[in-house]
């Protein structure tokens, strides 16, 4: 495998590839690095990840496992876990229409085990947890995340604990609960749930932790978004994508998946711009944007879009310096425009999106109709959550009527007009 060892990115000490997170020196993030001189010319490693598993295995050069991938073939994880990824990448015409584009594409991350992007990085950092012998998976969650690893530790067999804010919508707590994990809703924001949960960690070191001591391994596997959208695009690069941002190690990692593929020459052409989108309720990245400055002041979030509220981004600094490098911007939408993106998007697609998704949506159609996009260029939204995880927050957007069981009371209703 290609991936040799962890290396701080502020100022670049290297480390092996154990269950670090944070610099001795610097207190820096610490990153994969890989070794990519074994592969041979692009069109054989192309061929190979065409001949590769349909799930984000594909790219296992690119993940930062020492073995095999945990599945067949594997002696000592013969559980592969839920298949992740090899999500669709759909064309969105109609909703190209609405906003004057025509090459809109919708990457619907909706299609995953628990219904969002984030058992993607959960199926890497329990195979690596594996590899390094944890005893359990853990995890602090806006909610997504815990989903992803209750249902990751119930089909590979580990116990799990997953730390929450006590005001999260109901439908994450209880799509969690039901895989029987050990759920620990904590009196707090996200930020107090992320400074327990590294508290714990520290008691706990049998415990492998997918966004805090396995962080470095964990963040690799958005990676594969990338990847993924380059590959259905036949090697080729999109123009731009709109990409939400909680931590912003999503944002963060689809702009290190392009950059690796351009640099072993497996896609060409300049890279993408890429415009982040936040919630104005939870909007640290969007306001050190807006402002010029170059890192996050955090915030006390409030807004619908609960994936996402994080008020103190560990990735912000590198979400503003990537952003404002590719030529794209960082956003923010009021919780009416996320509504509206989700109606906007369902609407038009057929694909029902989480309030992140809304985000991401919304962030679009506000650079579309400001002219800030080209009509012709090739736009990847990315949609990380599926709509069945808030109904409340779309609740009052649907029309409900019930009428009595005649034909006259339904054309009657109808003369009202059904559509809301
Ligand atoms: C976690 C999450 C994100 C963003 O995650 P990052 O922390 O920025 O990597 C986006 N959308 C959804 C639905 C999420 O759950
Ligand atoms: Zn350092």
């Amino acid at each position: 495998m290609a991936v040799e060892k962890l290396r701080c990115k502020e100022c670049g000490t290297e480390y092996p590839l154990e269950a670090l997170y944070v610099c001795e020196r610097c207190f820096g993030p610490l990153e994969a690095v890989y070794d990519h001189s074994g592969h041979g010319d692009p069109e054989e490693l192309r061929r190979r990840i065409q001949a590769g598993r349909a799930d984000l295995w594909r790219y296992a050069d690119f993940l930062p496992l020492e073995g095999p991938p945990p599945g067949p073939g594997n002696r000592t994880f013969p559980l592969a876990g839920l298949p992740v990824g090899y999500t669709p990448l759909v064309r969105a015409e109609r909703l190209g229409e609405q906003l004057g584009l025509r090459n809109v594409y919708v990457k619907n991350d909706t299609a995953n085990p628990t219904h969002s992007f984030k058992d993607r990085v959960v199926a890497i950092a329990s195979a690596r947890a594996r590899e390094l012998g944890f005893k359990a998976l853990a995890c602090a969650s806006t909610g997504n995340l815990g989903n992803a690893v209750a249902a990751q530790a119930a089909a590979i067999g580990l116990p799990s604990y997953v730390f929450i804010p006590a005001d999260l919508e109901e439908q994450k707590v209880i799509a969690t609960g039901i895989y029987g994990t050990n759920l620990v809703e904590v009196r707090g924001t996200y930020d107090d749930v992320n400074r327990l949960c590294t508290e714990v960690s520290a008691e706990h070191d049998d415990w492998a932790f997918v966004n805090i001591n396995m962080r470095p391994y964990y963040a690799e596997g958005s990676k594969t978004v990338a990847f993924e959208i380059a590959e259905q695009l036949d090697w080729t690069l999109p123009d731009r994508l709109i990409i939400p941002i909680a931590s912003g190690s999503l944002f963060t990692k689809i702009a290190r998946g392009f950059e690796e593929w351009r640099e072993l020459g497996l896609v060409e052409g300049a890279p993408p711009v890429l415009n982040g989108a936040q919630a104005s309720g939870c909007a640290p990245v969007a306001n050190a944007y807006a402002a010029g400055l170059d890192f996050c002041q955090p915030v006390k979030p409030d807004t619908i879009a609960k994936s996402l509220a994080i008020g103190n981004p560990a990735d912000g600094p590198y979400v503003l310096d990537l952003a404002r490098r590719s030529g794209g911007s960082v956003e923010a939408v009021s919780d009416d425009e996320i509504r509206e993106g989700i109606v906007l998007l369902a609407q038009t697609t057929g694909i029902f999106t989480e309030t992140a998704g809304g985000v991401s949506t919304a962030v679009l159609a506000k650079l579309a109709r400001s002219g800030e996009i080209d009509p012709d260029e090739r736009v990847v939204l990315v949609i990380t959550g599926d709509g069945l995880k808030t109904l409340d927050a779309v609740r009052e957007s649907i029309a409900r009527r019930a009428i009595e069981p005649t034909v006259d009371a339904f054309e009657a209703s109808f003369a009202f007009g059904a559509v809301a």
